[in-house]
């Protein structure tokens, strides 16, 4: 039988953003934890040569400047020119106050001019010590800055965006339709991607459809419900992949591409990350049936207490 995923590849989509420019809808996300962090350059170089054109970072990740090797590796090489590449990277909240210094970090880190989408990490403004780490309680929980705004904090990306050519684009990630629908009321420059968790456990179709009558991409991270990749144990995930004759990795990206969301699966693992760059033609009702498991039964893998914080951390675990 022929692999119905032959037709099109992941790697070869691409979404217009608000503002006109393009965004290649499969990234490879590296918030890669401990040990698995030293292997981002080979991953990142392995995705460039597999056909990916979008990269995922933050400078709370750690991973920036692993990314920046690859970078450099594969333009000395010739396999892409910079304008090849779509670099996303992200503000921690301890910078709340002085985002410019952050960016300026992390283009160092990556050894680049610009990025072309910088996005605020989260809409919350936090303590920090001299190097940007978040200050935590004893407990892990973070200690927020009871004077800070997150609409401040935006406004001070908007001045880096508006008056620099450092970032291409402009984003937002983990806005609830509250934070998005108050921001909006003094934005300037309207986000155009909000990335959140998102995966057929936490559909998040409030927010997924509010933000598409904004115009707002929606890019999905945890796709495969993080460590572990539990979302690959769900019985229509492993059905779909046996229909279509791909992966469940590919179905589970799929699932946002086939939506109109852009999607950054994260992996060390070379043969993953060259593999899994199929398309599944996912029909209507296989992406309602994977929409429907969170649906019925919400989870969360981010931190509750951010979740708490931002949405309320009842309406997405039992
Ligand atoms: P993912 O849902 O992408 O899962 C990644 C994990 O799945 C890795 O440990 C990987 O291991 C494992 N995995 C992948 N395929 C398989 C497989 N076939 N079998 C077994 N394990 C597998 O997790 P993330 O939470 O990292 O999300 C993706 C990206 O999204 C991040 O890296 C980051 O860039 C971004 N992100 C953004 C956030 C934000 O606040 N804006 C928050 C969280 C993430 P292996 O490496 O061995 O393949």
């Amino acid at each position: 039988m022929a692999p119905a995923h032959t037709n099109k590849l992941l790697t070869d989509v691409s979404f217009t953003l608000n503002n006109g420019k393009k965004m290649p809808a499969l990234g490879l996300g590296t918030a890669n934890m401990g040990p698995h962090m030293a292997k981002t350059t080979e991953a990142v170089i392995a995705a460039i040569e597999a056909g990916y054109r979008h990269i995922d970072t933050a400078r709370m990740y750690g991973s920036e400047e692993y990314v920046g090797a690859a970078i450099k590796d594969v333009i000395a090489r010739g396999i892409v020119k910079r304008e090849d590449l779509f670099i996303t990277t992200k503000i921690w909240c301890t910078y709340f106050d002085n985002p410019a210094k952050c960016l300026d970090i992390s283009l160092k880190a990556l050894g680049l001019d610009y990025v072309d989408l910088l996005l605020q990490h989260w809409p919350l403004c936090m303590e920090g010590d001299e190097d940007g780490n978040s200050i935590k309680r004893e407990d892990g929980t973070f200690v927020f800055n009871p004077n800070g705004s997150y609409i401040k904090f935006y406004q001070k990306m908007e001045d880096l965006y508006r008056t620099t050519d450092k970032a291409r684009s402009l984003g937002v990630s983990n806005y609830s339709n509250a934070f998005l629908t108050e921001l909006l009321k003094v934005a300037r420059v309207k986000p155009v991607v909000n990335q959140i968790e998102c995966h057929p456990r936490l559909p998040l179709k409030d927010i997924v459809e509010f933000d598409k009558s904004l115009d707002i991409l929606i890019t999905a991270y945890s796709p495969l419900g993080a460590a572990g990749a539990p979302n690959l144990k769900l019985p229509l995930v492993q059905e779909l992949a046996q229909k279509y004759n791909v992966t469940g990795n590919e179905v589970l990206a799929s699932y946002h591409v086939q939506s109109g969301r852009s999607v950054i699966p994260r992996s060390v693992n070379i043969s993953r990350v060259k593999e899994n760059i199929h398309l599944a033609p996912l029909t209507a009702e296989d992406l309602a049936g994977l929409d429907q498991i969170g649906i019925d039964e919400p989870h969360s893998v981010m931190m509750p207490e951010i979740w708490a914080k931002m949405i309320g951390f009842t309406t997405y675990t039992k």
